[in-house]
């Protein structure tokens, strides 16, 4: 069936998009539907009030095309963002039990990006805006009722393009134009990155340059033969009197430092990944948020 309730409208005096509380009621709201063109009317005594077809939708999608409109026209106007939490793990996915705990970056307060593109096609996707701060693009993807995919995942980091979504999806009926700017001007769990660039080719170079630790092999009490350890271990997991040690079964396979881990052999990334986290400190996506942005440890092995 074909949806007849829209949240927003387009003014026609204006030519904004608008909610429904800003407009008078009934057909005086002068407003078409934004994704058919054809006259709504504004329902404010209702429940949630909304906009109406007076005869039908005559294409699928109004309201999806309405909040994406919405958005697009709250990013173009006001240039701001607050770009989503990032956290990461320096280890390869399929090498540690707790792959995805990592590192942080939490940003405290929005960013004014210098321009704001709507619709510009790259390759096989279309962002629905690619917004340009300090020379660098970030792709800006709305989704209401179609998930971004991991072919589209792929895309953007084949294109080596920061792609951030903002998760419209819970009751997209009821959304007002202030809730919206709210999502993306604030700190919210609704927007969330799809792929960080900049992120990505610290980790890969801080892997590439993991090192290569050195095992020793320690008596124990418990089992009868010689346990491999790593001496020195920067995280200072466990200490035999004056020196620490990990071991390599139980704490490197599960550290998210950890790039390589066989019996006799452990490659450790961890003064690299602190070095990746003080670049991203000073990347060139950041400067105007260096020193706002923090980054903690979410959880030590
Ligand atoms: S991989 Fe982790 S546990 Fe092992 S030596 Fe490096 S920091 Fe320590
Ligand atoms: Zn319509």
């Amino acid at each position: 069936m074909k949806n007849l309730k829209v949240p927003f409208g387009l003014h026609i005096p204006s030519g904004k998009i608008v909610d429904v509380h800003s407009v008078e009621l009934g057909a005086r709201c002068n407003c078409t539907c934004p994704a058919c063109g054809a006259n709504l009317i504004a329902k404010l005594n209702h429940k949630t009030p909304h906009f109406a077809h007076k005869s039908e939708c005559l294409v699928n999608g109004g309201l999806e095309t309405s909040i994406h409109k919405a958005a697009k026209q709250i990013l173009a106007e006001e240039k701001q963002i607050w770009l989503p939490d990032y956290s990461y793990a320096i280890a390869d996915p399929r090498l540690t039990q707790y792959w995805s705990e990592g590192i942080e970056v939490k940003f405290t307060n929005a960013i004014h990006v210098d321009s704001v593109r709507l619709e510009v096609p790259i390759g096989t996707i279309i962002p629905d805006a690619i917004l340009e701060y300090k020379g660098r693009e970030i792709a800006i993807e709305v989704e209401v009722f179609n998930p971004i995919n991991e072919t589209k995942r792929k895309e953007y980091a084949k294109r080596a393009l920061s792609a951030i979504r903002i998760d419209l999806s819970k009751k997209p009926h009821a959304l007002t134009l202030d809730q919206i700017r709210k999502i993306i001007q604030e700190a919210d769990e609704r927007k969330h990155w799809i792929y960080n660039n900049r992120i990505s080719e610290l980790i890969r170079e801080a892997r590439k340059r993991a090192t290569e630790k050195q095992i020793v092999y320690h008596k124990s009490h418990k089992w009868p033969y010689p346990l491999p350890h790593v001496q020195n271990c920067p995280l200072k997991i466990r200490q035999h009197e004056a020196s620490f040690f990990a071991n390599v079964k139980l704490d490197c396979r599960r550290c998210k430092y950890a790039t390589l881990v066989e019996i006799k052999r452990v490659r450790c990334a961890e003064d690299e990944a602190n070095k990746a986290i003080q670049k991203f400190l000073v990347s060139d996506l950041i400067p105007a948020v260096a020193g706002t942005a923090s980054f903690i440890f979410m959880s030590d092995p």
